[in-house]
């Protein structure tokens, strides 16, 4: 029955020999801000030791991680300890990883993924003349994770050249009130067509159609990216409702041939940049109908997400209760389902705001990275290629097309 066929394709219980690894989560602080200072918003979140926070409040609650960064952490070190570089060396072993920001809006999310304002984009001023940022990705100290992840992977690219062939490509998606669309299309942010999200038997979730630009460099690829976030940094300003509810997603697939022979590998790391995690009532934007209905979506993924996050946190405790984990649910959770509890490794972000008027949103954010703590994942290597496995087979077709027309 469907039941028992939905049943069926629920993640499995955890087998008790493999390597599971449970999900990493650092928290990471943003210090108040010079407007909150102005307002009068006291500090109220602490580090505490390595891997905890402290929220202030009638009882001071504690909150555990692997690794927690306080508001004075540099972009630079956060990249080096935060555990993401692992995750993409990684990826040059056919691990698929993902490292996802979450936090409600203005935590420091796009901060932390992207950067500062300029990241990627805007030009500064250095001794040989005005530059773009994205000409020397990851150099900037305002770099996120992701220019510095370029620098990262195109460095090893190098350093691994006389052992392996490596090929890189890059996606970048955004998941807007449930629909995705590509932010590498040619067409203007409002015009681009809606993706479907199709299923593989073996392969798992992918969306039909999307773009993969090669990667040739560090600056390239940071032009490439730059260029597609520009929209959303527009949204920013002027569309903040845009920008602040939906996803986005940047993959880098790494593909790794080894010159003496072996088998190559196909790995791949994801950067997540979640919609703003805080509840409506407390945004105000119940007042449009239209903003409104946007945040019932964002709502309704993150929600999704975090109904997904409860389930799979409650099958690794217990295998044998068998939880529902409605990952069909959202685009997002369809998307990120092998990433949690699945064959991926991943590294949750939390992003905090260290004011005391953000205290109850924070309060969500630290117990929904205690949630995702405690699941756990069994990564494993891909050597067969499952990604724009259509767009693979339509070029295929193209070519055989091509081939009977000669004839
Ligand atoms: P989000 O993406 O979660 O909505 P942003 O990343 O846009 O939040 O951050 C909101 C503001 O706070 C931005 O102006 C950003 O530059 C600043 N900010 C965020 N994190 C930090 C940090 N760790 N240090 C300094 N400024 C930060
Ligand atoms: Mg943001």
């Amino acid at each position: 029955t469907r039941r028992q066929r939905a049943k069926q394709r629920q993640p499995q219980p955890p087998e008790p020999a493999a390597d599971y690894e449970h999900i990493g989560v650092v928290l990471r602080l943003r210090p108040l801000l010079r407007w909150e200072r102005r307002e009068g918003f006291r500090e109220a979140v602490a580090k505490y030791a390595d891997a905890a926070l402290q929220v202030d409040g009638p009882q001071p609650k504690l909150c555990r991680c692997d690794k927690a960064f306080d508001g004075d952490t540099g972009q630079r070190e956060f990249f080096r300890d935060s555990g993401v570089v692992p995750l993409i060396d990684s990826s040059f072993e056919g691990f698929r990883s993902t490292a996802f920001a979450y936090g409600q809006t203005g935590a420091g999310k796009t901060y932390t993924m992207v950067g500062g304002d300029d990241a990627l984009g805007g030009l500064v001023q250095s001794r040989r003349g005005r530059r773009r940022r994205a000409e020397t990705p990851g150099t900037d100290e305002d770099d996120g994770l992701l220019p510095r992840a370029l620098a990262h992977v195109f460095a090893r690219v190098d350093a691994l050249r006389r052992k392996q062939k490596t090929r890189v490509r890059m996606t970048c998606l955004e998941i807007y009130r449930d629909v995705v669309t590509d932010m590498l299309a040619p067409e203007s942010a409002q015009n681009r067509p809606a993706l479907k999200i199709r299923e593989h038997a073996s392969h798992g979730f992918f969306v039909e159609g999307l773009r993969a630009c090669d990667g040739t460099s560090a600056a390239q690829c940071a032009g490439v990216l730059g260029k597609a976030l520009a929209c959303r940094r527009v949204g920013a300003h002027k569309l903040n409702a845009r920008s602040s509810r939906s996803h986005c997603v940047v993959t880098l697939y790494v593909d790794s041939e080894p010159k003496n022979g072996g088998r190559t590998t196909y790995g791949s790391v994801s950067f997540v940049d979640l919609a703003g995690s805080e509840r409506l009532k407390e945004t105000g934007s119940g007042r449009d109908k239209r903003m409104l209905a946007d945040a019932g979506h964002i709502n309704k993924s993150l929600y999704t997400l975090g109904k997904v996050i409860r389930g799979l946190e409650r099958l690794a405790r217990d295998p044998s209760t068998a939880p529902r984990v409605p990952y069909r649910d959202s685009a997002l959770t369809k998307l990120l389902i092998s990433s949690l509890g699945g064959s991926s490794k991943t590294l949750m972000v939390g992003c905090c705001a260290s004011s005391d008027k953000a205290i109850p949103e924070t309060l969500r954010t630290v117990d929904f990275a205690a949630r995702v703590r405690g699941i756990k994942n069994l990564p494993r290597v891909h050597v067969a290629e499952h990604q724009n496995l259509v767009q693979r087979l339509r070029e295929e077709i193209a070519r055989l097309k091509q081939e009977n027309a000669e004839l």
